[in-house]
């Protein structure tokens, strides 16, 4: 009997194994010719002093409008109408508050324009770190094969890019088919109002985009395990967000004799419980797109996890929700960030508060994390208030002809690219730029590698020289493209 047990548990490990094994097999690409590109010849050191002009207007933008130095916006807006020349001629140009819009009208005006979009206003540099900086940020200096300061990646290299690639058309007398816009927002880093005034000036026009494309992610070498080819997460989405405010209660009184459950440890065990209960989250719907294409690129190991996630799903998911980054592709995060008990030492708190931000997955909404965080931590004791948000974007479709464009466009540059749908996991304008499009992809075509990301929004921000021009002909292949199809 026992022997009988052991052999189909054989015979069944025996199938098992195989059909893991085949379909490792076929989890795999079959090697294709890249699509070649023609040689595109833009004038590159006029292309690198521009970025490095452009880093030197201090665009920063404060929550605070009063705080905006207004002055370095205008003149970044007079450089580039001197130094973009035929790019002005060749627009309508509309200027609202210190952000601009412009249109390069197609021949044929039947098809929905396409639009690119990009923000020159940076954030500052946080007080204290500036002797940490290689280089002064506000300088845009050229060392190391490098251009550097505030803006080298976040997004003047984004608005820098595209004025050089469509000036690159201009000048071959190109002409669009379809209308092309450019729309550069001047406070992107603090809500974006000059993005939102753009998005209601082409509604009151009746402009539906075919699609978008605004900054998001970059493409990329070094951030999948064991994939050495350039990943592009073109990110077809944007995450949410969420305050909601934890509040305690508790008798107060004196420090001198306190109760055996203060306000502040009902408010230590609610984090907790939040912390152990996060949000569910798996790989499915985008992400599960996303990750079933990188994957083929894995060696052998990964792909025979990915290949079966029928049998690994529960390994897997909890071994991705162990890195932060990815984490935060498959889930909606909690993060308590401000906490609040008593005022003076030897007072208890009647109350004690903790705000946690949320960023949501496009699969929850501000009500179902709410009503989530009720049911993990909600009690007599325990109040739950939501203070605001923002729902996470639609999804855009990865199988448009938008997303199609950008990808060919990136191999006809970067030859192999993996192009995969991605989530953005940051805010951006592309929000009220998606009002008035059918497809929204946050993409820009410059290449980093892990060690850059510190540099947005933090320390010696930078891009390598060779990926800022690989970025702009790959503008000019997306924009011709794009206006062409
Ligand atoms: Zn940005």
């Amino acid at each position: 009997m026992l022997k009988k047990l052991f052999l189909s548990s054989l015979v069944i490990l025996f199938i098992l194994l195989s059909i893991a094994l085949y379909r490792t097999a076929i989890h795999t690409v079959s090697v294709k010719g890249t699509i070649a590109g023609e040689v595109i010849a833009i004038d590159e050191l006029r292309a690198i002093q521009n970025l490095s002009a452009s880093i030197r207007f201090k665009t920063i933008s404060y929550q605070d409008k009063e705080k905006f130095p207004f002055e370095e916006f205008n003149n970044f807006i007079k450089w580039a109408a001197a130094t973009y020349p035929e790019f002005h001629q060749a627009m309508e140009i509309v200027q609202l508050e210190h952000s601009l819009l412009f249109k390069w009208q197609g021949s044929d005006s039947t098809l929905a324009p396409i639009l690119f979009e990009g923000h020159h206003d940076v954030v500052p540099i946080i007080p204290g770190t500036e002797n940490l900086w290689q280089e002064n940020p506000f300088a845009g200096a050229i060392s190391n094969n490098r251009i550097w300061g505030r803006g080298a990646l976040d997004d003047k290299s984004g608005v820098v890019g595209l004025m050089e690639a469509a000036t690159y058309l201009i000048k071959k007398n190109f002409k669009p088919k379809r209308t092309v816009y450019f729309s550069f927002g001047h406070d992107e880093e603090v809500g974006g109002s000059g993005a939102a005034l753009i998005t209601a000036k082409l509604k009151e026009e009746g402009v539906q985009l075919h699609w978008s494309l605004g900054e998001g992610s970059f493409v990329n070498k070094g951030f999948f395990p064991g994939v050495d080819k350039f990943v592009a997460p073109i990110n077809v989405a944007e995450k949410g967000s969420a305050n909601l405010m934890i509040v305690a209660k508790a008798k107060g009184g004196h420090s001198s004799t306190p109760p055996q459950r203060t306000a502040v440890t009902i408010l230590a065990e609610a984090l907790v419980k939040l912390e152990k209960e996060p949000l569910p989250g798996s790989l499915e719907g985008l992400s599960a797109a996303m990750f079933n294409e990188v994957s083929k690129h894995m060696p052998f190991g990964y792909r025979f996890l990915f290949a079966n996630r029928w049998l690994f799903g529960g390994v897997l998911d909890s071994q991705l929700s162990s890195t932060p980054i990815i984490n935060a592709m498959i889930r909606t995060t909690t993060a308590p960030t401000m906490l609040n008990g008593s005022v003076k030492s030897n007072v208890l708190p009647i109350e004690a508060t903790a705000l946690i931000n949320f960023r949501l997955h496009p699969r929850d909404t501000t009500e179902s994390v709410t009503d989530h965080v009720r049911r993990v931590v909600g009690s007599n004791d325990v109040e739950v208030r939501f203070l605001g948000g923002r729902e996470a974007s639609e999804i855009s479709s990865w199988d448009s002809p938008g997303f199609k464009i950008i990808s060919s466009s990136l191999e006809k540059v970067y030859g192999q690219v993996v192009s995969v749908p991605g989530l953005m996991i940051a805010a951006s304008d592309t929000r009220h730029y998606s009002q008035v499009a059918d497809n929204s992809f946050r993409f820009n075509p410059f290449s980093i590698v892990p060690e850059d990301m510190t540099g947005i929004h933090g320390t010696n921000e930078s891009i390598d020289i060779d990926s800022f021009i690989a970025g702009i002909k790959t503008y000019v292949e997306i924009i011709r493209e794009g206006s062409s199809n």
